[in-house]
């Protein structure tokens, strides 16, 4: 994996690396001087995380579920359907969409460091960077799915996907059943971040549950 450059990484000498360590600075002195408050910062930082940036991601599933054109399109050439929809920028510029089915299921992972689709997952989540999510995700995919709760019978062949900075992975979960007729943005609105990493399947909507 020699051709696993990448450009986020913070390297000494690197310009992320000097940008991180002037972030952090500028981070302790603000909170130091009582002109920021760190639990609000961390808010920030879980909204790109969770909310804002996957439902980039959750519109481009949400379309491909309602719109079988698209759909091919994107399986065809993800980088050019998600741009199709307004989403493209660094560290989406050589996207791959993965199709899960009934009998394969996508895990993606970055082994060397944190390579994510930024534009349409926004920040990779802590667990993503983290040492044993990387090798464990290679070593034993199947005990790391059922950590995060999916059970896959043996019948399912589970693939997994190294990102690297030449290739970023979107998985494309399954919509569900009982799904039909619903909206694409209500469609949208089920799809996770994880599972367009593929550490979760997309579940139904709640019966009678809040909308
Ligand atoms: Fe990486």
């Amino acid at each position: 994996m020699s051709d696993h450059h990448h450009d986020h990484a913070s390297e000494p000498g690197s310009p992320l690396a000097e940008t991180d360590l002037r972030v952090r600075a500028l981070e302790s002195l603000l909170v130091e001087k009582g002109l920021v408050d760190p639990a609000a910062l961390d808010a920030v930082i879980d909204t790109y995380e969770t909310k804002v940036g996957p439902r980039n991601g959750a519109r481009v599933v949400a379309r491909a579920w309602v719109d079988p054109a698209f759909r091919a399109r994107l399986l065809a050439d993800a980088t050019a359907a998600i741009a199709e929809l307004g989403y493209m920028g660094r560290q989406g510029e050589d996207m791959v969409a993965l199709e899960n089915t009934p009998k394969v299921h996508n895990l993606v992972v970055c082994t060397l460091c944190s390579c994510y689709p930024w534009p349409v997952l926004g920040l990779p989540p802590v667990w993503y960077k983290s040492a044993p999510y990387r090798s464990r995700a290679v070593l034993d995919p199947r005990g790391v799915l059922r950590e995060f709760g999916v059970e896959l019978g043996d019948d399912v062949e589970v693939r997994v996907w190294d990102s690297t900075s030449e290739m970023r992975y979107l998985v494309l979960p399954e919509r569900p059943a009982g799904t039909e007729g619903m909206s694409e943005e209500a469609l949208a609105q089920l799809v996770t971040r994880d599972s367009m990493i593929g550490v979760a399947k997309v579940t139904p909507p709640a019966r009678g549950g809040p909308r």
